[in-house]
Parts: structure tokens; C-alpha cells; sequence
């Protein structure tokens, strides 16, 4: 895709904000950050913008002096003649396959308003798609595609130190073991407390034989706030399915639990977490991704 320089530019400044806010490192996928933080790239507000400044342009919304205005109407007048398309025309044309958008709305003068609805509409849809695409075959974010839309999280906000681990953990950063003996041939996949099976961050939270009392002071705030038919269901769960669960990735869920509960279950996770790191410290083993920069 031919970019413009200024607009790869904003792109690279947006990303270093949104990993600043959430604490990703320099390889977290961009997508995952973005929806953290409700985010989208700048390119569907650009051509937002465009699309609905040309619906603007169609009712004559814009001054026929307007140099974008003239450049409007004989681009038109080359369409209702069977010329080739100028090049801004080319450009409104791909938006219009891109984005599957409904010429007939503006033909039939159906009202600015209508086209800016389904402008928006159809953008947010790609958006979404999109978004669900690129993290299509990343393991480490099994977890995160359990969460619907990119969607602005509270905790963000919070003045609170543990929001980058929670990050991390749901975004498959943790750095394990069995993730990092992927591309460091001097670590082995082995979990660091059992030393019996590969480390994820699933064995971690759920199996791991060496951390069931601090397992058990998550579990406790997280099943408690489920009613019966709720615990039932989360028991029936794939492991994956289970940390998407707790990790707050299932929308449903996550609304279903309190805000003091969530902060109480991911304190617990964290320290659970902690508990591996000082025992890999111990062994001299290589320590998580977790706290700090
Ligand atoms: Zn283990």
C-alpha cells in the first residue's frame, strides 16, 4: 500500500503512545495495544474524513470556487463522459470497493446525514475485521482475540502499578519459558516451579502443582463473583477459553464482575506470576517480562 510520508509518520507517533500508555515492548503486536485503548489506525480516520467531505461536496455543501470542489466536478463530468478517472476520482473509487459503500445513497440524494452514518458504519465494520485479521495465527495473543472489539479498558487509567503486567499477561508478554525457548536456544520450555511441563501462562494459572495457594487466592475472588450457573460453565471451559475468562477478554464476564473484584483477581495474579520469577531468580533460570520497562 502507497502511503503518504506524513501519514506514516502519524502512524509511528500513535504507536509509541499507545505502547507508553499500555507498557508493550518493542515486538508487541500493534494490534493488541490498540485495542487496549478503543484505538484504530489513522488511516480509517483519514478516510473517514474523505468519504464524508465527498458526500458534502455531492449535495454542494462546498463553495463551487473550492479548488477541491472543481476538482470534483470535472472528475464528474469525466465519469458522466466515459473518460478515465482523474486520480483523486481513482482513489474515492477504491474507498468505495474497500469499504463496500452504497454509491446509491448519494445518487438518490437520500441526505447528508444517511451518508455519514453508513460511512462510519461500514469503516467501523473493515475496522473490525481488520483488526481481528491481524491477529489471526499469533500465538501469544490466543488470549487476547477472546475479546470482541477493541475497546478503551478503565483500569488504564487507574493509578495503579499493576496495569502493565495485566497487559502483558493478556498479550502473552509474560516471557515463559515454553514462548521464550522458541527463540533462545539457551532456555528450555520446562515450567521453573514444576519442571515437568511446558511453561505457559495457562499451566501457570491453572495446573501448576508448585502455586496452588496463590492459585487458590484468585480463584476464590474469581468464582466467587460468578453465581452457580456461572461457575458451572467456566469448569467446562478450554484452558484458553478459561484465561480469556480471567483475564476480563470475555465481555460478558468482565461486566458481570465488579471493579474492586477484577483489581483483587489480577493483584493475585501478578503475585502468582512474582512467585515464578523469584524462584527462576533462585535457580538461576531467566526472569518474565513482568513489572518495570
Ligand atoms: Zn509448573
Amino acid at each position: 500500500m502507497k502511503r503518504n510520508n506524513w501519514e506514516s509518520k502519524i502512524d509511528t507517533i500513535q504507536r509509541d503512545v499507545a505502547r507508553r500508555i499500555v507498557g508493550g515492548h518493542r515486538g508487541c503486536a500493534i494490534k493488541a495495544m490498540y485495542g487496549e485503548l478503543g484505538w484504530r489506525d489513522i488511516k480509517y480516520e483519514l478516510d473517514k474524513r474523505l468519504l464524508r467531505f465527498l458526500g458534502r461536496m455531492w449535495v454542494g455543501g462546498v463553495p463551487d470556487e473550492r479548488w477541491s470542489m472543481k476538482v470534483f466536478l470535472e472528475g464528474l463530468e469525466d465519469i458522466r463522459k466515459g473518460r478515465a478517472l482523474t486520480p483523486w476520482w481513482a482513489r474515492v473509487s477504491k474507498k468505495f470497493d474497500e469499504y463496500g459503500l452504497d454509491a446509491g445513497l448519494l445518487i438518490r440524494k437520500e441526505g447528508l446525514q444517511k451518508w455519514r452514518t453508513h460511512v462510519d458504519k461500514q469503516i467501523a465494520s473493515k475496522a473490525l475485521v481488520d483488526w481481528g485479521k491481524g491477529m489471526e495465527g499469533m500465538s501469544t495473543l490466543r488470549y487476547y482475540r477472546k475479546k470482541p472489539t477493541p475497546k478503551y479498558e478503565p483500569y488504564l487509567r487507574d493509578d495503579w502499578e499493576k496495569k502493565w503486567e495485566l497487559f502483558r499477561i493478556r498479550t502473552g508478554q509474560a516471557m515463559l519459558n515454553g514462548i521464550r525457548s522458541k527463540w533462545d536456544c539457551n532456555t528450555e520450555e520446562w515450567c521453573v516451579v514444576c519442571k515437568e511441563i511446558r511453561e505457559t501462562e495457562e499451566h501457570l494459572l491453572l495446573e501448576c502443582k508448585g502455586l496452588t495457594l496463590e492459585r487458590e487466592v484468585v480463584m476464590r475472588a474469581f468464582e466467587g463473583a460468578l453465581d452457580e450457573r456461572g461457575k458451572e460453565e467456566f469448569r467446562g471451559l478450554s484452558q484458553v477459553d478459561k484465561m480469556g475468562w480471567m483475564l476480563g477478554l470475555d465481555e460478558g464476564v468482565a461486566k458481570r464482575i465488579g471493579k474492586q473484584t477484577w483489581k483483587r483477581i489480577f493483584v493475585g495474579i501478578g503475585r502468582l506470576l512474582y512467585k515464578r520469577d523469584r524462584l527462576a531468580d533462585k535457580v538461576g533460570w531467566r526472569k518474565g517480562m513482568l513489572g518495570g520497562k
